[in-house]
């Protein structure tokens, strides 16, 4: 590319493009194009073809430069713009904290239509266990208006980005450091849902990952040893126990492959009224329980 003066807004969208075409399909490039050139610019799309003739600053052209050099790489969109969109809401992220996914947004359907159904919309008290980004516990309280909800993560990074998230959101979310995986349980009230999308993807699964998923997202969020693959579960249920208030509810994002294996395991550690429940891809991919 040679940078010049008379490189105009919609000549250096067709080169962003152009570039991307060469390692994404043109639809894909196009889409992504989109998504990180407008922002980049500021542009809303009402914008964009007006402005197209419009010359761009030297130093505005050596962004996309640097932008497109990292979509290249294979670096996630989300964590070059900064920002992803769960739910309703529009949440900030970065390298080191989970990229939410549709099937959590699932999830958190899921759980929020069981209070909903209830009409017990006030007074919940909400536990996310691993929160990352805050997604859950930001998406939980926006849908379920007067809970009060906590969230933990064992993530500086995550409880940092998780309160940005929060406040950006207008929500009041109450967030604290845990390691779940470390005897005790600390000092917490009592809850009425304990929620999570804890690590449990098993080291031996990683060859049908994304490679942009391996190269650029956290492994703490997404990985288990394969010895050991529900250890996460086990400790946050086991936890939960002395969380939840009787007949509170637990709800796990789980593996698709070991099913069978978490509601066994959940029901052991004293869990009743147990439901597997698939995602829009017909994969086990939910459970609930009653304390
Ligand atoms: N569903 C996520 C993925 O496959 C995994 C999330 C998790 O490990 N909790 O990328």
């Amino acid at each position: 590319m040679s940078i010049n003066h008379e490189s105009t807004i919609g000549w250096a969208w067709r080169w962003f493009v152009g570039e991307l075409s060469e390692c994404y399909e043109k639809q894909e490039a196009s889409a992504i194009g989109g998504e990180v050139f407008f922002r980049c610019l500021n542009l809303g799309s009402d914008q964009r073809v007006i402005r197209a003739g419009e010359g761009l600053a030297e130093q505005t052209l050596t962004m996309l430069q640097h932008t497109l050099g990292l979509l290249k790489q294979g670096m996630p969109v989300q964590y070059v713009t900064g920002i992803t969109t769960f739910f309703d809401c529009e949440l900030e992220v970065c390298p080191g904290v989970l990229i939410p996914r549709p099937e959590t947004e699932e999830l958190v359907l899921w759980a929020a239509s069981v209070y909903k159904k209830r009409n017990v919309d006030s007074g919940i008290r909400i536990l996310d266990v691993g929160t990352g980004s805050g997604c859950i516990a930001i998406a939980l309280a926006k849908q379920l208006g007067h809970a009060d909800v906590y969230a933990c993560d064992v993530s500086e990074i995550a409880l940092d980005i998780a309160r940005r998230n929060a406040c950006n959101n207008k929500l009041d979310i109450h967030l604290f450091l845990c390691n779940v995986l470390e005897k005790g349980t600390g000092e917490a009230p009592l809850f009425d849902c304990v929620i999570s999308n804890p690590p449990y993807v098993r080291f031996s699964e990683k060859m049908v990952m994304k490679p942009n998923v391996l190269a650029h997202e956290p492994e703490l969020a997404l990985f288990v040893e394969d010895d050991d693959p529900l250890k996460y579960f086990r400790a946050i249920a086991n936890k939960a126990l002395m969380w939840l208030q009787p007949d509170g509810l637990i709800f796990f994002e789980i593996n698709e492959a070991l099913g069978a294996e978490t509601v066994k395991l959940i029901g052991d550690i004293g869990f009743t009224d147990i439901t597997l429940k698939q995602d829009i891809h017909g994969k086990d991919r939910f459970v609930m329980g009653r304390k």
